[in-house]
């Protein structure tokens, strides 16, 4: 019986995983969609300065708001529109309305800018470059105040390819950030090549750093290397004010996180930068 019960789990397992393959083809199919039928926004999160406590940057984030399953995370929709041409589109939808958000901040006196996170793929597509020139020529936004954060393991997947589209996209004038910066497998050697002005630790150093030593000295001595390749450097999943002023007594730069400031619709983030732009000493937490 027991061999019949594990036929049975099998069973359910492989109905499962039908059931998961079914869904996520379906959600390709509506993912094409979903840009004409405005289900995608785009919300930002203030990287504050450190320094002068003013929101130096944003980053934007997709939503998608899917008419029957409710809000999905980028998590869950992003790895498929990886698979084929839609991470294109949906990335250009994001960028023409970051530079578009961009535009209105700066009409509005606020001095901040934006960056996009680009994938491994769309990384090293020559249309896709082709597709951001013409993006920056009809907008009013200068290529200057635009970052493209681009994931460790997004370049290691192919580092010549990828050294040759940010050197690109560099000469365009946009800032390169390394996002989720020591979960990747890139050595010395290939980041110093790298047209980099920025580096993002991932979370899951920072996230405990005031308080384990071993991830403590990990963000310490990133915050130094980044210093010594002269680099800004950002940290992120700021969660606590522990940790926001261990990020402060190491001399890091930037601090991201919940802490700091939710990902927020862009009015919200314009109200947010207006109040700090006036009084930056205020605190900029929008979090409980
Ligand atoms: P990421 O680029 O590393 O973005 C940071 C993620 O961490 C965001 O999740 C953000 O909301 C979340 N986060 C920020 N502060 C905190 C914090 O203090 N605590 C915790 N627990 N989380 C925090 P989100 O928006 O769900 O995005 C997840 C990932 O999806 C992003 O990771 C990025 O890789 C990807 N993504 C989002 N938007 C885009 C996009 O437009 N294009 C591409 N290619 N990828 C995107
Ligand atoms: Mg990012
Ligand atoms: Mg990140
Ligand atoms: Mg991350």
């Amino acid at each position: 019986s027991t061999a019949l019960a594990n036929d049975k789990v099998w069973h359910m397992h492989e109905a499962a995983e039908q059931d998961l393959l079914e869904q996520q083809v379906s959600l390709m199919g509506e993912l094409a969609n979903a840009i004409e039928n405005h289900e995608l926004e785009v919300h930002y999160q203030p990287k504050l300065d450190l320094m002068t406590d003013r929101i130096a940057s944003v980053e934007a984030l997709v939503r998608w708001h899917h008419p029957t399953r409710g809000y999905l995370s980028p998590d869950s929709f992003i790895p498929l529109a990886e698979k084929n041409d839609h991470i294109a589109d949906m990335t250009l939808f994001v960028l023409q309305r970051t530079l578009r958000d961009l535009a209105q901040w700066h009409g509005a006196g606020i001095e901040v800018k934006a960056a996009v996170n680009i994938s491994a793929r769309l990384l090293i597509s020559p249309a896709f470059f082709d597709a951001v020139g013409a993006a920056l020529q009809v907008s009013d936004t200068s290529a200057s105040d635009l970052i493209f954060e681009v994931t460790e393991s997004a370049t290691m997947a192919d580092p010549a390819a990828a050294l040759r589209a940010l050197e690109g996209y560099r000469r365009m004038g946009i800032m390169i950030s390394l996002d989720d910066y020591g979960t990747g497998q890139s050595t010395l050697t290939y980041l110093k090549t790298l047209p980099l002005g920025e580096l993002k630790i991932d979370r899951s150093f920072v996230e405990n750093a005031h308080e384990d030593s071993s991830d403590a000295l990990l963000v310490r001595s990133t915050v130094n290397l980044a210093h010594a390749l002269g680099l800004q450097v950002v940290a992120e999943g700021i969660e606590t004010v522990e940790c926001l002023d261990f990020l402060r007594e190491v001399g890091c730069d930037l601090a991201q996180g919940y802490f700091v400031s939710r990902p927020l619709p862009a009015s919200e983030l314009l109200t947010l930068c207006l109040s700090n732009s006036t009084s930056p000493k205020t605190p900029v937490r929008t979090a409980a």
